[in-house]
């Protein structure tokens, strides 16, 4: 849920943190030690405690081996850096095939046009034999060059094309939360400023949901952080398993997940949000390494509805404040935005 003191708690202690490990506060660093901070990202939390409790130094090397290791976004820039320089290398190398390949037809427009001067003049057969040849051999040559550009254009061309299903995937993975495979944040934020378009022009209908697991703290504490993540993928795969088309289900934040329903009004989103629900709470969980019988889990989930005009923003808060009535009414629960109450907690977590 939206908790902008928590957040502020969490950007307090990564620079105190840092103070205290004598490391130098540019973004990147922070990035790494707010991540730690927030407790949110198991591999960092064991990575990064290990170095803590060990003293060990926090070189720029390590900083780095850290970032790349545990944080999705670190990675997906680097390969993007990689394909993008590829990409310039090969784009300046077609560029100065395709300059010699012009200078090579100016050569032999020249010598076309020299020909065509020579052939006014009155010419022995001797002579129009020696120009004749001439003509053939700078004709051999350009079609010569032709071919070997066209051969070297062919390789280019699917370096090329090699290069763009590289930079897809780096697309693709740079919009996907690693852990569960669904949308994460990003493309949740992009999936939200189109349907606030959309909501504006055309009058569509379009609802949100938040979802947040209930009591997750409790359940990885008595079955560890790994069991949990196999929690977040079973989640993931209910709220993928209900939505389609143009719909979108984000992991949010930890162990918190977002549904854009695109072309759907509250009354709908709502029935489908208690369906998503009922998923949930009728999956049994088996720990895989054990098989033994972990229960089940709930999630309790915020619902509203976009106004024409309205920011993205503006509805996250309302179906946050829904969320929020659904804790509060004792979870497993889905609130929206007309339900009793709401009118209430919407002012008061304004
Ligand atoms: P509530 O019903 O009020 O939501 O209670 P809660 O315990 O779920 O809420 P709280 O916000 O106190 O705790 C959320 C927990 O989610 C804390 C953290 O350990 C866990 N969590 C967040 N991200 C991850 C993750 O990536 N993996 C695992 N295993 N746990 C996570
Ligand atoms: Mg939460
Ligand atoms: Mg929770």
């Amino acid at each position: 849920m939206f908790k902008p003191d928590r957040e502020q708690g969490f950007a307090k202690a990564a620079l105190d943190l840092m103070g205290e490990c004598a490391v130098i506060s540019t973004p990147k660093n922070f990035e790494l030690f707010y991540a730690f901070a927030a407790g949110e990202n198991p591999a960092l939390t064991q990575v990064m405690g290990a170095v803590i409790a060990a003293k060990k130094p926090f070189t720029p090397e390590l900083i780095q081996d850290m970032r790349m290791r545990c944080l999705s976004g670190a990675r997906a820039a680097l390969a993007m850096e990689a394909v993008g320089s590829n990409m310039s290398a090969m784009i300046d190398d077609v560029l100065a095939k395709l300059e010699t390949a012009g200078r090579g037809t100016v050569d032999y427009k020249n010598t076309l046009s020299a020909v065509t001067g020579e052939l006014g003049a009155d010419r022995s057969p001797a002579d129009l034999r020696k120009l004749v040849d001439g003509l053939i051999a700078a004709t051999r040559e350009m079609e010569q060059r032709t071919k070997s550009l066209e051969g070297e254009l062919q390789a280019s061309s699917a370096q090329v094309n090699e290069l763009r299903d590289k930079l897809d995937n780096v697309r693709k993975e740079s919009l996907t939360d690693p852990l569960t495979n669904i949308a994460n944040r990003k493309a949740f934020d992009d999936a939200v400023r189109c349907a606030e378009e959309a909501v504006l022009r055309d009058g569509e209908e379009s609802t949100l949901l938040l979802c947040d697991i209930d009591f997750f703290k409790k359940f990885n504490d008595t079955w560890g952080h790994q069991t949990g993540d196999q929690v977040l993928r079973l989640v993931a795969s209910c709220l993928s398993e209900n939505t389609k088309g143009r719909d979108t289900a984000a992991r949010y934040g930890g162990e918190e997940f977002a549904v854009l329903l695109r072309g759907t009004g509250l009354e709908a989103a709502t029935h489908l949000a208690d369906q998503i629900r009922q998923t949930v709470e009728t999956k049994k969980l088996v720990k895989k390494s054990t098989g033994d019988v972990l229960g089940t889990i709930t999630i309790s989930i915020g619902v509203a509805q976009f106004a024409p005009g309205e920011p993205g923003e503006a509805v996250i808060r309302r179906a946050d404040a829904c969320l929020y009535g659904a804790k509060h009414n004792g979870r497993n629960l889905v609130i929206n935005q007309n339900d009793s109450g709401m009118a209430a907690l919407e002012t008061s977590a304004a």
